[in-house]
C-alpha cells in the first residue's frame, strides 16, 4: 500500500437542528469580529448575526453574490483587513464558503490572491495560517466545509484554478441536514450529482487510499438510496441527512485523493460558460466515466482501477456483482431522470470544444485521473458534455 496522509477541518459538528451551537462555538474560537460571509440569498444565515452579537461578537456582512472570483477574493480580503477582522463565518452554498475560506487565507498573508493562486497565479505557498475559519454549508454538494482549497475563477483567463494551502482546513464545520429544507429540486440534483463525482472520482482516482476509500463507499450508498427521491418525490429529514452526509464525505475524500476529469473539464467550462458548478459536473460525469473506463480497458488491462468500477456499481444499484457497465447506466439513468440538461443549456457550442480541452488538461483536478487521456479522448468528453447529459 501507497503511504498517505488525512486531513481535515479541526472539527466537523454534524446533526439536524445543530445550527443552534454555532454562537457558543464561534466564540469559544476566541474571536471578536468576523466578517460574515454569505451567499447570494443570505437567507439562512439571519439569526446568526445577532446571537453572535449578543456574545460581544461583532459580525461584518460580506455577500458573495455567485461563484468567487479573483477580483472577490481581492475584495473580500481588503475589507477584512480594513476592518479588523480576526475571524471568518461563512454560511451558504459551495460559493459563500470558498469565497469565505479565500478571504480567511489571504487576510493575515501579505501581497495579492495571484501570488498564491495555482495554475492561472505565481503559486507560492501561503506563509501565515488563516484567520480562525467556520463553515457552514446551506446546499449539499461541494464539501467545501472539510476541504483545503477555494476555487476561484478568473473571466480574463476563461479558468478557475485554487488557492490551497493546509492552512485553509476550516477550524470547525457545522453541518445542519436541516438547512436542506425547502431547496429547490434542480439545486438539490446538481449540487446532488456534484457530491456523487466527489465521491466517484476520488474512489478511482490515482491518490485514493483505504481511509478515503471507506468513505467514498459509504456516501456513495446514502447518495443512491435518496438522491432521486429527494429530487422528484419528498425531501423528508432521512433523505436530508444523507445527502447532507453524501456531501461531507466527498469533500473528506477530494481533499484528500484528489479528483479526476470531471472536476478537470469543471475547471475550465465553469469559467467560460459562468455555469454553476454542480450543473457542469453532472453533465460531465457519465462522458467521463465511459471514456475512462474504455481507455483503462484498452490501455492499461492489468490497472487497478480497473477492478473500482464494479465495486462503484454495486454501491449504486444495490446489487452485489453489478458490472461497471452497469453502475454506469445506473448514474446515466439518474441524470435523465434529474433532468439534468447537457452544457448546451449554459451556452457551450461545438466550436468550444478545442479551447475546453486545452484549458481542462492544465486544471489540477485532471492528475488525479486513473488514467492520463489523450487530446481525443478528452475531445470526446466534451463533445459528449454538450448534448444530453445522460448519455
Ligand atoms: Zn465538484
Amino acid at each position: 500500500m501507497a503511504a498517505f496522509e488525512f486531513s481535515t477541518a479541526t472539527r466537523i459538528v454534524f446533526g439536524a437542528g445543530r445550527l443552534a451551537v454555532a454562537p457558543a462555538e464561534i466564540a469559544a474560537l476566541g474571536v471578536s469580529r468576523v466578517l460574515f460571509v454569505t451567499g447570494r440569498s443570505g437567507d439562512r444565515s439571519g439569526a446568526l448575526p445577532p446571537a453572535l452579537e449578543a456574545r460581544g461578537i461583532s459580525a461584518v456582512p460580506f455577500r458573495v453574490a455567485g461563484e468567487p472570483t479573483v477580483e472577490l477574493a481581492r475584495e473580500g480580503t481588503e475589507r477584512a483587513r480594513a476592518e479588523g477582522c480576526d475571524g471568518v463565518v461563512a454560511i451558504g452554498g459551495g460559493s459563500a464558503l470558498d469565497g469565505g475560506k479565500a478571504i480567511a487565507a489571504l487576510a493575515p498573508n501579505g501581497g495579492d490572491v495571484l501570488d498564491y493562486l495555482e495554475v492561472l497565479g505565481r503559486g507560492r505557498p501561503l506563509a501565515r495560517p488563516s484567520l480562525p475559519f467556520v463553515a457552514v454549508p446551506t446546499t449539499a454538494g461541494t464539501g467545501a466545509e472539510v476541504t483545503r482549497n477555494a476555487v476561484l475563477g478568473s473571466a480574463d483567463a476563461g479558468m478557475k484554478a485554487s488557492l490551497r494551502s493546509p492552512f485553509m482546513l476550516p477550524r470547525l464545520a457545522i453541518v445542519d441536514p436541516d438547512l436542506l429544507a425547502g431547496a429547490p429540486p434542480a439545486l438539490l440534483a446538481s449540487s446532488g450529482l456534484d457530491a456523487l463525482a466527489q465521491l466517484v472520482e476520488p474512489y478511482l482516482s490515482a491518490r485514493a487510499n483505504p481511509l478515503t476509500d471507506a468513505l467514498a463507499g459509504e456516501g456513495m450508498r446514502r447518495s443512491a438510496r435518496s438522491l432521486r427521491r429527494a429530487c422528484l418525490e419528498r425531501l423528508d429529514a432521512g433523505g436530508r441527512e444523507d445527502l447532507a452526509l453524501a456531501s461531507l464525505l466527498g469533500g473528506l475524500c477530494l481533499a484528500n485523493a484528489g479528483l479526476g476529469a470531471v472536476h478537470g473539464f469543471a475547471a475550465a467550462a465553469g469559467a467560460m460558460l459562468s455555469a454553476p458548478h454542480g450543473a457542469v459536473c453532472a453533465a460531465l460525469l457519465v462522458p467521463s466515466l465511459d471514456v475512462n473506463l474504455r481507455a483503462l480497458r484498452a490501455r492499461a488491462p492489468g490497472h487497478a482501477g480497473l477492478q473500482r468500477f464494479p465495486e462503484v456499481a454495486a454501491w449504486l444499484t444495490g446489487r452485489p456483482g453489478a458490472t461497471a457497465e452497469e453502475g454506469i447506466a445506473w448514474i446515466a439513468g439518474l441524470v435523465r431522470d434529474l433532468r439534468v440538461p447537457g452544457l448546451a443549456r449554459w451556452g457551450m457550442v461545438a466550436a468550444d470544444v478545442p479551447p475546453l480541452v486545452e484549458r481542462a488538461k492544465r486544471a489540477s483536478s485532471m492528475r488525479g485521473n486513473p488514467i492520463a487521456l489523450g487530446d481525443d479522448e478528452l475531445a470526446e468528453i466534451a463533445e459528449r458534455s454538450v448534448g444530453d447529459a445522460a448519455r
